[in-house]
């Protein structure tokens, strides 16, 4: 149930996230950091690691301009990732829901006080909608007397789909999409080439983490790869639940991504002249903009169940995308 922050090195905050770490900070320098905070926006931007590495600054013995030492006993203790004074809990392997006995478990860590003598305790919940109502309602119980400072940090991709009672209690910080070119320098440095940056966070919607995976693990040339696969489905020469079907064997996010990727750009086209995305998808450019617009949303609510860690059948789910969207196109 818990995990280790980190193995060699502790997490620091993004380039992208110093205007966040701000506010922590000032909230820290006068004692006005609340018990709960809610650290939500779209996957792929870095909150994790953030939450991470604001953990161990508050916990660091002797953290210096506010971020952590990496050499005190706490900071070893988390290298290690056995800090008795920090938890973590996501869901488990091969799980996607936070489960309930996950959230019992934490009475013994929120009862006891700090084993440092004055300070805090950290509990993190990643991601926070992975919790069901019962979860949630679990976890507030849990909370009700917590022994000493504990900090409960929150990460979450769809904050709507908390409970309020959970979303009540915490002070809310959003993070969105890094603007400006801070995440292309970041993108920029990894990847050695500055139009080829451009091009994977333009793919990712701006998303500088989810365009770093993108380009691990080749996902461009998968993402024309189904292209390719979407434009025989067009022609007649595959049909849409052979395409389904290939597609469930495929990393359900990813493929969603792609969807809503090109989807988005079609959006910004019909509503904006912006370019038209690659191959099949010219062929729709022409269609009403409201039938793009259903398209999207049927694809979020999906993409949010599926992050809620609701059970879905990944072959039906493309069936029910790919039929519903041609018979939308060929009405
Ligand atoms: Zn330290």
């Amino acid at each position: 149930m818990s995990e280790s922050v980190a193995k060699t090195e502790l997490p620091i905050a993004y380039s992208w996230q110093m205007p966040q770490w701000q506010q922590l900070a000032q909230l820290v320098d006068s004692a006005r950091l609340p018990h709960a905070l809610l650290i939500s926006g779209p996957d792929g931007i870095g909150k994790h690691r953030f939450a991470q590495a604001f953990a161990a600054s508050l916990l660091c013995e002797q953290a210096s301009g506010f971020s952590a030492c990496g050499q005190c006993r706490s900071c070893q203790l988390l290298l290690a990732g056995n800090h008795p004074d920090f938890r973590e809990v996501c869901p488990e392997e091969g799980k996607r829901q936070i489960g309930i006995d996950q959230v019992r478990e934490l009475q013994g860590f929120v009862g006891k006080f700090a084993h440092r003598e004055g300070g805090k305790k950290v509990l993190l919940i990643h991601p926070a909608e992975a919790m069901n109502h019962f979860t949630a309602n679990a976890l507030l119980k849990t909370l009700e007397e917590p022994a000493g400072d504990t900090l409960l940090m929150l990460i979450s991709h769809a904050p709507s789909q908390l409970l309020p009672t959970i979303r009540s209690r915490c002070l809310q910080m959003k993070f969105g999409v890094p603007g400006g070119d801070v995440a292309k320098g970041w993108l920029q440095h990894y990847v050695g080439d500055p139009a080829q940056a451009e091009h994977l966070l333009a793919e990712a919607a701006g998303r500088p983490l989810a365009a770093k995976a993108l380009f691990d693990n080749d996902g461009l040339s998968r993402w024309l790869g189904y292209d390719g696969r979407l434009s025989a489905v067009v022609s007649g020469s595959l049909s849409p639940l052979q395409f389904a079907e290939e597609l469930a064997g495929e990393e359900v996010l990813d493929v969603l991504d792609w969807w809503l990727g090109r989807l988005m750009a079609l959006s910004r086209h019909l509503l904006a002249e912006r370019p038209v995305p690659p191959g099949v998808w010219q062929d729709l450019a022409g269609r009403d903009s409201r039938l793009v617009m259903d398209q999207i949303d049927k694809a979020l609510q999906l993409r949010a169940k599926l992050q809620r860690g609701a059970p879905l059948n990944k072959r039906l789910l493309f069936e029910d995308l790919l039929l519903s969207w041609f018979a939308a196109v060929n009405r």
